[in-house]
């Protein structure tokens, strides 16, 4: 049986929420606070506009190192990713609240929300890097669809981002290929 520990699930909230921001934004479809919030960030309604303006400028500019994750050697992820963790401030505690199992903030409740979310998305690709190294990134496999997935299906096997369409056309654009060649 196949159980993840909260922690594996911790990595790929996180990572599944950086992918759908970053795709969001590339799209210009993204409302950041509402995106944060659906994705279990507590503090998203709450904070202030110019925290929610900062993760965005601050996404944007992770933006090109993510969209190189599934063609990037490991040495090159390895150095973007310890630059990005120099910059911020992690200060990790122990944390039980709600009804999450006990787990670790990276900072402190007094951090800025910016600062908060920033700090989730690195020390999750800090982990996920060291796990399973770049393997799980992919761009979706629809003709003209550039978006980044992340893969947590146990054997690899996802080729399209979340857009549903996506899968969709593609399986019907195969399906009349198969039709035309018989
Ligand atoms: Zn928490
Ligand atoms: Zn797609």
């Amino acid at each position: 049986m196949y159980v993840t520990s909260g922690h594996d699930t911790e990595i790929r909230l996180t990572l599944e929420a950086a992918v759908d921001f970053l795709n969001l934004a590339a799209d210009h479809d993204l409302d950041a606070r509402a995106l944060l919030d659906a994705h279990g960030f507590l503090r998203a309604k709450q904070a202030s506009e110019p925290e929610i303006e900062r993760i965005e400028e601050r996404m944007a500019a992770l933006l090109p190192e993510f969209l190189s994750l599934p063609t990037a050697d490991a040495d090159d992820t390895t150095a973007w990713v310890n630059i990005e963790l120099e910059r911020i401030n992690i200060a990790p505690s122990l944390t039980i609240h709600d009804d999450a199992p006990l787990h670790i903030h990276w900072t402190p409740a007094s951090a800025a929300f910016d600062d908060q979310v920033i700090a989730d998305v690195l020390m999750a690709l800090a982990q996920e890097v060291c796990d399973h190294g770049t393997s799980r990134f992919g761009i979706c496999a629809a003709t003209d669809c550039e978006h980044l997935f992340y893969d947590s299906t146990r054997n690899g096997s996802r080729r399209f981002c979340a857009d549903p369409r996506c899968a969709s056309r593609t399986h019907t654009a195969d399906h009349r290929a198969r039709q035309k060649s018989s």
